[in-house]
């Protein structure tokens, strides 16, 4: 069983409940007879917290079959875009197949608390088909919306996926929201433009987006070894095209300092905000032509908009998981014990918490994690020279220059056109 959107009708109350049964549902009828998509969401493991994420769109707990799933996306594959929520303890790496068997199309979330705390399960939960991995109630609302967004009446399809009827800019949000996991389209032509490309990802990223980008290249790199005080573990990005960890960093941009550029590729790549303490290294290749500088950081915990009112639910969402009865009781006995759960959750602080991560997947990267020296060992690398000798360097207490120029001659050698 699922519950689908329609978004032929108005969204407020496009909810309709669609049963494998054939109930009638006049809403769905016609929103099929049409041309647009019927949006549907499967939602697995217990659900309070993914309700809670989900309030304001859906607005109503959510049940699981796969069987009757499989029979929903049968119906209609044209117009149907399945949305399906894998809650821990349902987390199965053998479900996130079955869900992926059902098409190209579906959009599978995993939601997990530790989904920024482990490197393996991650990756894992990719290969098995997952497109994204989330302990964020932000992001997955953010997801959510986007995919729901989606109506079905544009012109071009998805060339990973054939998903047709996208406008250029859902385009432009769907493939790496959908894609940025799988392998790159290299030599491929675009769907928007027709232009053939060498990269289709960062094509239709510079080109198809609600703002133009200049193709930039400084061959100035800025790398960041990001330290977290209380526990000692340092923050990987997971790349896209399914490379592994990283990591964080990238070109800096003309105009900008070396922190800055690693401070803004920090955010982007992994979602993190950080604060530079020193240099590791400053490197020059090819006669200068490749210049890079990787530095230690520190990651600047996360603080919550709680004026605004917008208050920051992440640790209530992990006590709420940690409770099933908390997520199928709508009593005021039970509201009461969902309210402790919270307030003993935010007491705690849990460190994924604090340190909120990038667990949205974009066109810079398919989401962060926190990982120890240890794990690094048996995680995927993209390049493992720099993880493998700046991560275990910094645990083992090597030097490390000082943010200073002056007392670091190499800085001003090697980048006189860049301040520090
Ligand atoms: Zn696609
Ligand atoms: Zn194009």
């Amino acid at each position: 069983m699922v519950y689908s959107i329609n978004h032929k009708a108005s969204f407020c109350k496009c909810i309709s409940y669609v049963c494998s049964m054939k109930t009638t549902c006049k809403g769905r009828a016609s929103s099929v007879a049409m041309a647009g998509f019927v949006h549907g969401l499967s939602v697995h493991g217990p659900t309070a917290v993914v309700t809670k994420g989900l309030g304001e769109m859906f607005n109503q707990r959510l049940p699981e079959d796969l069987t009757h799933l499989l029979t929903w996306v049968n119906e209609n594959p044209k117009h149907n875009l399945l949305t399906a929520v894998i809650a821990k303890p349902a987390w199965d790496y053998r479900l996130i197949t079955a869900l992926r068997s059902l098409g190209r199309t579906c959009y599978i979330i995993v939601w997990h608390s530790d989904a920024t705390e482990d490197g393996i399960a991650r990756i894992q939960a990719f290969q098995s088909g997952a497109n994204m991995v989330t302990n964020n109630p932000e992001h997955l609302h953010e997801a959510l919306q986007h995919i729901t967004s989606i109506h079905g009446s544009g012109n071009f399809s998805c060339p990973w996926c054939e998903l047709g009827g996208l406008s250029e800019h859902e385009l432009w949000r769907h493939q790496p929201l959908y894609h940025i996991y799988e392998t790159d389209k290299l030599d491929a032509q675009c769907p928007a433009c027709r232009k053939w490309t060498s990269g289709l990802t960062r094509h239709i990223n510079l080109y198809h987006g609600p703002t133009q980008l200049v193709d930039e290249r400084t061959g100035v790199f800025a790398l960041a070894v990001v330290r977290r005080p209380e526990d000692g573990k340092f923050l990987m990005v997971q790349e896209r095209y399914g490379e592994g960890y990283w990591l964080p960093g990238g070109g800096v941009d003309n105009g900008e300092s070396l922190r800055q550029g690693v401070i803004r590729e920090a955010w982007e790549e992994a979602g993190a905000d950080i604060a530079v303490t020193g240099i590791l290294t400053v490197e020059s290749f090819h006669r200068g032509s490749w210049r890079r500088i990787i530095f230690l950081a520190e990651p600047v915990p996360f603080v919550g908009d709680r004026a605004s009112g917008h208050r920051d639910n992440g640790g209530a969402a992990a006590a709420v998981l940690a409770d099933p009865i908390l997520a199928v009781s709508g009593t005021d006995s039970a509201a009461a014990r969902a309210a402790s759960a919270i307030a003993a959750a935010e007491a705690s602080d849990p460190l994924w918490h604090r340190y909120r991560c990038k667990t949205l997947p974009d066109v810079e990267s398919a989401g962060a994690c926190w990982v120890s020296v240890q794990e690094l060992e048996a995680l995927p690398l993209r390049n493992a020279s720099e993880p493998l000798t700046w991560i275990p360097w910094v645990a083992g207490g090597g030097r490390v220059l000082p943010l200073d120029s002056g007392a670091v001659p190499e800085v001003a050698r090697v980048f006189p056109d860049f301040q520090l």
